[in-house]
């Protein structure tokens, strides 16, 4: 969970913009080519997040411009002021985990992997990967590379979430204190949410019949990824967990980030699970 200072992307980034006599902000972030005119346009309409100077130069534009988007679509959804919010900071690769295909950090940064999307080769390969699952492992299957954000954000959420809570409302600093590095690496906020939205579908009489994804081991012995089974009556925290993604089953943050990629890439086809996740989140973000 390492850190840089707050707010250098947005000063070195105006200065170089203003330094830049070829350049100027792009009326249209479409019209944006480059990483710089992303940050410039997203400056010019107040929003505190931008693409950061260091991140790998060989991610194509489109990712960022779709990237950008989403946050944007995110801080609609959740009617918060672009300037007021450090819910994300920046769209970076610099600190991605070798493994994941994006992550996020607890100070709101978005990082790329460049393994995954460092050419528009490999990201248009990341698009047609999406767009052909379809196990049921990730909610944003059949969509394109955008899921792999909106996950992400679901984790940004959740440190804003952390932050407010535990570091006497410093979300922009997100100074990291003892208990709140305890409730990242616990997954604490997110489990009161499951179990909270858990607990209402269960209250509605809803109840989780089929889960939407399947998996058999080559030796035919492991079904359902990790071979549970539905509870007969279907109204476990683990059945509706499980109605989300296989993927959501890994634990209680994975399942929120889950929940919130599907409300964001399905709307309202996503499942009831992820919208009564969606309805908690939005509440605990308004507070
Ligand atoms: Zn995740």
């Amino acid at each position: 969970m390492g850190g840089r200072g707050a707010g250098s992307r947005l000063t070195n980034q105006t200065a170089a913009g203003q330094s830049n006599t070829a350049g100027g902000t792009v009326k249209n972030l479409d019209d944006a080519q480059t990483a710089q005119d992303v940050s410039l346009w997203l400056a010019s309409k107040g929003y505190t997040f931008g693409v950061s100077p260091t991140i790998d130069k060989n991610i194509p534009v489109r990712v960022l411009k779709s990237g950008a988007k989403m946050v944007m679509r995110l801080y609609n959804e959740l009617g918060l002021d672009p300037s007021s919010t450090f819910l994300v900071r920046d769209l970076d690769s610099d600190e991605h985990r070798p493994n994941a295909i994006m992550s996020a950090s607890f100070y709101g940064d978005i990082n790329y992997n460049p393994l995954f999307y460092g050419s528009e080769d490999l990201a248009n390969q990341r698009d047609e990967k999406v767009a052909k699952a379809k196990s049921g492992w990730n909610p944003g299957e059949g969509k394109d590379h955008t899921s792999d954000i909106a996950h992400e954000l679901g984790h940004s959420i959740e440190a804003y979430l952390i932050a407010k809570r535990y570091t006497n409302g410093a979300v922009g600093a997100k100074r990291l204190t003892a208990d709140a590095v305890n409730a990242w690496t616990k997954h604490t906020i997110s489990t009161e949410i499951i179990r909270e939205a858990a607990t209402a579908l269960k209250k509605s009489g809803y109840k989780v019949t089929k889960w939407p994804w399947s998996y058999t081991s080559p030796d035919g012995k492991v079904t359902g990824w990790d071979n549970k089974k539905l509870s007969p009556k279907g109204t476990s925290v683990a059945d509706y967990v499980g109605s989300v993604s296989g993927y959501a089953r890994t634990n209680r943050s994975e399942c929120l980030a889950e929940c919130v990629c599907d409300y964001l890439m399905n709307g309202s086809s996503a499942s009831r699970m992820s919208q009564e996740v969606w309805r908690i989140v939005k509440r605990e973000m308004k507070k």
